[in-house]
């Protein structure tokens, strides 16, 4: 007999919504950074992970790269990043952005292939390791132009990997907004090229539901990260529901970057609600304090949802996938099994 909190950890999982240098050990940031001497945003290491909000955040999320200087390190911190969360919530599947922009200004700058190479090569070794599977999202850094966005996205038109898939965003433009039609012509690029494409929308205090509908009508995407907004315009969320797109959810970091309580006022209950397939990740598990068993142990609850919308929320995430149709499969049978096991023993 398992608990409910016992049953959510165990269940398999899917994460779509994660950014590789936030799956970095705290150990291993403490580590390289001494190596390579840099200075990291606070000398507590009590406070370490300890942020105001969102725009505090990203301060330390940038230097955080600057640990990563070599191949190796990426390697390093891709492979570890699949064993602790293979052990603190039963990973079964990952998608990662990866933005190689931040590596390129490094003393020793480091290539767009440098950094996707190492990122495959630590990630395959994981997956031979633990049978996780995973895919690669390349990140736009919304700091910098919308020139040096088209000019990323060609990058990955002139180096294809079978492992990176599509695009999708990181950080904040330099007015701290969201902004999504800032980065139209690379989406409407990577489009062209076959690539599939997300956004992070909907998140910000400032954002509004029409960046959801803008992600969607004109950056394409075929899901959304955060998209939290969406349930504030009855009109929007009619646009998401009839295209079916899926939201890559992260319950606890809004606790942090939009200041909002775990519960069943929350919006991500009211999506939920409303019928959209979402999906629940970490967002950066180091540096909000959380993990993906965290997650679904103590966020479902917060927010009143069961171990049935835990079920589906981790099926959402194979739906919403960037992987073959294959592969959906495959995880699907091995999720329906898990559920079996674990439905019996929580009932029993
Ligand atoms: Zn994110």
């Amino acid at each position: 007999m398992i608990t409910l909190p016992d049953y959510l950890q165990l269940l398999p999982k899917t994460e779509l919504h994660c950014h590789l240098t936030s799956t970095m050990r705290a150990t291993t940031l403490q580590e390289l950074a001494g190596r390579y001497g840099v200075e990291l945003w606070t000398d507590d290491a009590e406070r370490l992970f300890d942020f105001a909000d969102l725009v505090d955040f990203l301060r330390g999320w940038r230097v955080a790269h600057e640990v990563l200087r070599t191949p190796d390190d990426i390697a390093r911190v891709a492979w570890e990043g699949v064993e602790d969360a293979v052990r603190d919530g039963n990973l079964r599947y990952r998608e990662y952005y990866v933005n190689p922009q931040y590596f390129a200004h490094h003393a020793v700058p480091l290539s767009y292939t440098d950094v996707i190479d190492a990122v495959i090569a630590g990630l395959a070794r994981a997956e031979r390791d633990f049978g996780v599977g995973f895919r690669v999202v390349v990140a736009i850094n919304r700091r910098e132009s919308p020139e040096s966005a088209v000019a990323l996205v060609r990058e990955m038109i002139a180096h294809p990997r079978p492992e990176v898939v599509g695009i999708g965003q990181d950080d904040l433009t330099p007015e701290n907004t969201e902004d999504p039609l800032r980065f139209a012509e690379a989406y409407a690029l990577a489009g062209e090229h076959g690539l599939m494409r997300t956004a992070h929308v909907g998140e910000t205090p400032s954002a509004s539901p029409e960046n959801v509908r803008a992600a969607i009508e004109v950056l394409g995407c075929d899901r959304i990260d955060h998209g939290y907004r969406v349930v504030d315009d009855p009109a929007v969320l009619a646009l998401a529901q009839e295209r079916g797109i899926g939201f890559a959810t992260t319950p606890w970091s809004t606790t942090i970057c939009s200041g909002w309580t775990l519960d069943e006022g929350h919006r991500i209950r009211a999506m939920v609600d409303a019928g959209l397939p979402i999906s629940v990740s970490t967002d950066d598990a180091l540096f909000f304090r959380t993990d993906l068993g965290r997650e679904y142990r103590e966020g479902l609850p917060a927010l009143g949802l069961d171990a049935e919308a835990a079920k589906r929320i981790a099926l959402a995430g194979i739906d919403m996938a960037f992987c073959s149709d294959a592969e959906k499969a495959r995880l699907r049978a091995e999720f329906r099994a898990a559920f079996l096991a674990l439905g019996a023993l929580l009932e029993a």
